[in-house]
């Protein structure tokens, strides 16, 4: 298998407990590494690690993997799941992107549109945004939480604390049945980030990216970091821990996010089905008619 020398990297930006603070995560952080440094020319062993470790995946039809991720507009998502998951069959993988929700998916409790579409056995699944905009989003505007027609005797003030222990739970059920939870938050900084909404403007290219919303979103900067540092502190569990990724330098992003998933999934001790004898059977009965042309 292709070597990729980064699972420092996997660990440093690991955060499984509820002491986290937001501060002490740098968002242009590179871990002392250069973008023209070896170590990020090994971005396509990555790619090749990451599609053998896919096709055992596969092959073996017991484990999947769920990457799931969390940031502000313009932080990198798009990027990162692309360039990740560039050398991956597209058979073996399955994206979900959560934008607001539908009437029928408000008709449902939060976590139904999720599981909808989970990775199946053998799957890679991608979540670009996922049910922790139920914490994010829909708690910077408490007018969200009002569409969602819960009963009233339901709403107490301590509804932030429930969905957190739902969706650990949740995430408990996952791990327990086979799917490996990653969630990743890409910390990108605001003045990063209105650089990158400046050149959505800027290049005619881009400015079909560019959403006046993303503005308004901005200017609860603060309130946002909040949500997302007690999303962590909550959330970060031993079974699904949260990877808080620096986000101002897109090929660092990309080189951990990669490094995390390559660790994780070599951690699982994938092999391909060794057959059984009447299996093996098969295999020499099949060999032999093949080669007699019948
Ligand atoms: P891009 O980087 O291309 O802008 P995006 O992920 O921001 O991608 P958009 O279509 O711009 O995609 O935004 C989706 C929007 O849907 C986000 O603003 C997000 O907060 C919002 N959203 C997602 N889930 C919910 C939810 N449960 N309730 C309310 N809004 C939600
Ligand atoms: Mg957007």
């Amino acid at each position: 298998m292709a070597s990729f020398p980064h699972a420092e990297l996997a660990r440093r930006y690991c955060v499984s407990d509820a002491k986290f603070r937001l501060s002490k995560v740098n968002p242009g952080d590179t871990a002392g590494l250069k973008s023209k440094d070896k170590a990020v020319d090994a971005s396509g062993a990555a790619v090749t690690a990451l599609c053998e470790l896919q096709e055992l995946l596969y092959a073996q039809n017991e484990w999947s993997v769920l990457l799931l991720f969390q940031a502000m507009d313009a932080a990198g998502k798009d990027g990162t799941i692309k360039h990740v998951l560039s050398g991956v069959n597209p058979q073996g993988c399955r994206v979900a992107t959560f934008k607001a929700p539908s009437p029928a998916e408000l008709s449902h409790d939060f976590l139904w549109r999720a599981s909808n579409v989970l990775p199946h056995r053998g799957e890679i699944g991608v979540f670009n945004r996922s049910y922790y905009e139920e914490v994010l989003v829909v708690r910077v505007h408490p007018e969200f939480l009002e569409k969602q027609g819960l009963p009233k005797p339901l709403l107490p003030k301590n509804i932030w604390a429930e969905r957190f222990q739902s969706i650990n739970d949740f995430e408990r059920h996952l791990t327990r049945s086979g799917t490996v939870v990653l969630k990743f938050f890409l910390h990108v900084s605001p003045e990063e980030q209105r650089k990158r909404l400046l050149d959505r403007l800027d290049e005619k290219e881009k400015n079909w990216k560019f959403e006046k919303g993303d503005l308004k979103e901005r200017k609860l900067w603060g309130q946002y970091m909040t949500a997302y540092e007690q999303m962590v502190q909550n959330t970060a569990t031993e079974f699904a821990p949260w990877y808080v990724v620096p986000a101002d330098h897109k090929w660092f992003t990309r080189l951990v996010v990669s490094s995390v998933v390559i660790e994780r999934m070599r951690a699982l001790g994938l092999r391909v089905p060794v057959l059984s004898a009447t299996e093996e059977k098969e295999v020499v009965a099949a060999r032999a008619a093949l080669k007699a042309r019948t």
